[in-house]
């Protein structure tokens, strides 16, 4: 049963329960509908309320049925909701904590409504590339008036129900409960008065007879198409919102309703609103590890240590401090440590100027911070995260000190993004408390966060990790142990195909400003300037000893050996002025190019700029292939996901697994195929990975 009747005098009251937050799934929608027909029925039933639990009133559309038949089978929502709009007795909705899409369009079609004041009411759709569906563009206008109603749909964000009440001459809510605990007996006495004046032969108030109105209609909408005209430019969806607005401000509810209705289908078609729903499921589905079931124990986590204050160290303990936890930084020296407490003091204080950070909040997170150079004072911790130098003996000696002196369950993690945790794990004699936590730069802003799990992590283990991750409010993606794992083990073939592309005839400028305009917020030549040409040079130079078979082009070390390392050097692939980060095309550069191309006898080529960017992505894409094959991640969401929050992948393209599917794996295949056997082309860098070439000729897909 996903929604339950309970009798309460003469008052039905039907509670919508599909746990978790009562996603409006057909078979809700079938027993909601039958509810509502029985008490309709019921000559001794005088009004009804519906409502839902303490989590939720209801999260709205069931995001899985998006687009598959079960989501127009009957009843769907707007039948549902005209129904209750026609409902011959008052109907109460009393929302609680959550009325979002959905679940919000319901709310609308009922006659009265009353919600707990912290309850969220939205219409998120839009962060869907969708516009709402049932009816929310037409009847919210109506209900909460034009311009609120704009900013709501327009924007996704979440109004409290008190907040709402607070907007003049709104009729969303005909009242505030005084809390959650009210909520359902002052429902209920709406209800009853309800059903008084309704027997007193008052009609049935409904939005559907509100008009939507605004004074300055005309220059009004034109200002608020200028307003999102910038963000629009890759997800058409907020505009089209705009225009449904304003077309109920003109038109009547069932005309509105049936534009509503075909933008909805038309926007649903959009490869950007495949792309956002991808990435909506992936994010969710990110999280969950098939042998580590949501029921597995944590262990509690108050208290985090960090050892090495350099630039990952102090990112990851604000990271921790931002989150509420309690940090103890550990370095060897005292200037080391002093440079990174002075780095964490500084950053806040620069929140602080800025007005982000309010001066007791500052306090609080430097009072929760706790530099040291003694292991005895992290012994006690429940979490140590090392962040030293990338060096198998530094890490050694650490581990080796954490493994004698941390309290027992404590979850050793390391930062590394290189080496092989299962050697680090191996330095222990507690290789199940070891895990990896791949934090991103700047670490207390980025949103990816690897975990990395050992052959050995224990899933009591990894669950910690997941749920302290999520503390920190991180995308966690576990991902297996590799070189580079799932982000940077993509990002090698990606860099090599951006330089094999320079030799072949493009400019550093061409490159990056096509992926740019592709949708990455930087090309790899920006992207290597800004984190340090001399780390992939240190990373290639490991790889022409452990891997010799695979080729590189030795145009990126001729850089380095300029010492071009780039934005830190004042010169990389492009050259920077002091203090500023946009750099200028490099003559040097040039020259460098050129007299290489000579010294292998190149003769540039034009390169179209679509070539490029599927020499970048399929990159990508391949690798992702293999990784995913392999196992080392466990969907090929998670490694959308990685490539979404960790490496500027664009949102509405869905990540590069998403991206290949969209594109048809038949297609990606034989665009791979075409690249190796060009003259120019590379017959081994473009063998398609086994399970490409197995899903082009079933005609399967990554995410099946
Ligand atoms: P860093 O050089 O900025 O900082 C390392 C710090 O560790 C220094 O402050 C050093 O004094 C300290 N240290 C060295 N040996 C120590 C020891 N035995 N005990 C305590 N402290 C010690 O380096 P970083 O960029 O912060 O990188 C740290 C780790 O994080 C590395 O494993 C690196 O691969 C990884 N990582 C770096 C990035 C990045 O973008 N920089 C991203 C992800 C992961």
């Amino acid at each position: 049963m996903t929604v339950l009747t309970e009798r309460r005098a003469d008052v039905a009251v039907l509670r919508l329960d599909n746990p978790p937050l009562n996603g409006l799934s057909l078979a809700t929608r079938q027993a909601l509908l039958r509810a509502l027909e029985d008490a309709q029925a019921d000559a001794s039933v005088r009004a009804i309320v519906l409502t839902g639990g303490p989590r939720a009133f209801s999260s709205g559309a069931d995001i899985t049925e998006f687009g598959s038949p079960t989501a127009y089978q009957h009843p769907n929502l707007p039948t549902l909701i005209d129904a209750l709009e026609h409902c011959t007795k008052p109907v109460v909705a009393a929302l609680n904590a959550v009325a979002m899409g959905g679940g919000l369009e319901l709310a609308l079609g009922c006659h009265y409504r009353i919600a707990e004041p912290n309850c969220r009411l939205a219409l998120p759709e839009v962060k869907l590339g969708l516009v709402p569906g049932a009816g929310g563009t037409q009847r919210l206008p109506r209900a909460l008036g034009v311009e609120a109603a704009l900013n709501l749909i327009t924007s996704g964000e979440p109004i409290t129900a008190a907040a709402a009440a607070r907007v003049p001459g709104q009729a969303l809510l005909d009242r505030v409960a005084t809390s959650a605990d009210t909520l359902l007996d002052e429902a209920l006495a709406l209800a009853a008065e309800a059903a008084q004046q309704a027997q007193a032969g008052q009609p049935l108030p409904s939005l559907r007879d509100r008009k939507a109105c605004h004074p300055r209609a005309e220059g009004y909408f034109a200002f608020a198409r200028a307003m999102l005209k910038g963000q629009a430019r890759h997800v058409s969806a907020p505009l089209r919102a705009i225009d449904l607005v304003e077309a109920a401000t003109r038109l009547p509810l069932a005309a509105g309703l049936a534009q509503e209705l075909q933008v909805f289908l038309d926007l649903m078609n959009t490869p950007e609103s495949a792309a956002l729903r991808h990435v909506f499921v992936a994010e969710r589905a990110a999280g969950k590890i098939a042998d580590v079931p949501a029921s597995t124990p944590t262990r509690p986590v108050q208290h985090v240590a960090v050892v090495g204050a350099g630039t990952m160290g102090s990112g990851i303990a604000m990271a921790c401090l931002n989150a509420g936890l309690r940090v103890s930084l550990l370095e060897t020296q005292a200037p080391a440590l002093e440079r990174g407490m002075g780095n964490i003091r500084s950053t806040y204080e620069g929140q602080a100027a800025k007005g982000r950070l309010k001066p007791e909040a500052l306090a609080d997170r430097l009072g929760r911070l706790n530099g040291t150079l003694a292991y005895a004072d992290i012994a006690q911790a429940d979490v140590v995260i090392e962040a030293v130098f990338e060096d198998m003996g530094v890490k050694e000696q650490v581990f080796r000190q954490l493994d004698a002196v941390m309290k027992p369950g404590a979850v050793l993690a390391s930062n590394t993004s290189t080496l092989d945790l299962n050697a680090i794990a191996g330095f222990t004699r507690r290789p199940q408390d070891v895990v990896g936590l791949h934090f991103f730069s700047p670490a207390h802003v980025m949103k990816l966060l690897e975990v990395v799990r050992g052959e050995q992590t224990a899933p009591e283990v990894l669950a910690t990790a997941m749920a302290f991750g999520k503390t920190l409010r991180k995308t966690c993606v576990v991902s297996g142990v590799c070189d580079g794992f799932i982000g940077n083990r993509m990002l090698d073939p990606y860099f090599r195909q951006a330089a094999f592309l320079l030799e072949e005839g493009c400019s550093p400028q061409q490159v990056d400003r096509a992926i740019e305009t592709f949708g990455f917020p930087m090309g790899p030549f920006r992207m290597s300037d800004m984190a340090g040409n001399d780390i992939g040079w240190a990373i290639r130079k490991r790889h022409y000893v452990e891997k010799p078979q695979v080729r590189h082009s030795r145009l990126p070390d001729r850089l380095c050996e300029l010492g071009r390392f780039g934005q830190k050097t004042g010169a990389g692939w492009y050259d920077y002025r002091p203090g500023q980060r946009d750099g200028a095309i490099s003559p040097v550069v040039n020259e460098l190019i050129e007299q290489h191309r000579a010294s292998l006898g190149l003769a540039p080529r034009k390169i179209a700029n679509e070539e490029i960017v599927q020499r970048l992505v399929l990159a990508l894409v391949n690798e992702g292939a293999r990784i995913l094959e392999e196992g080392v991640a466990a969907r090929a969401g998670d490694i959308d996901m990685v490539y979404l929050t960790g490496y500027g992948f664009p949102a509405w393209r869905g990540g590069p697994m998403h991206w290949a599917e969209q594109q048809g794996l038949y297609a990606v295949a034989q665009t791979m195929r075409r690249f190796a056997s060009a003259p120019h082309g590379d017959a081994d860098f473009w063998q398609p990975a086994p399970l490409i070439a197995r899903l082009a000729t079933e005609g399967g897909r990554f995410h099946g």
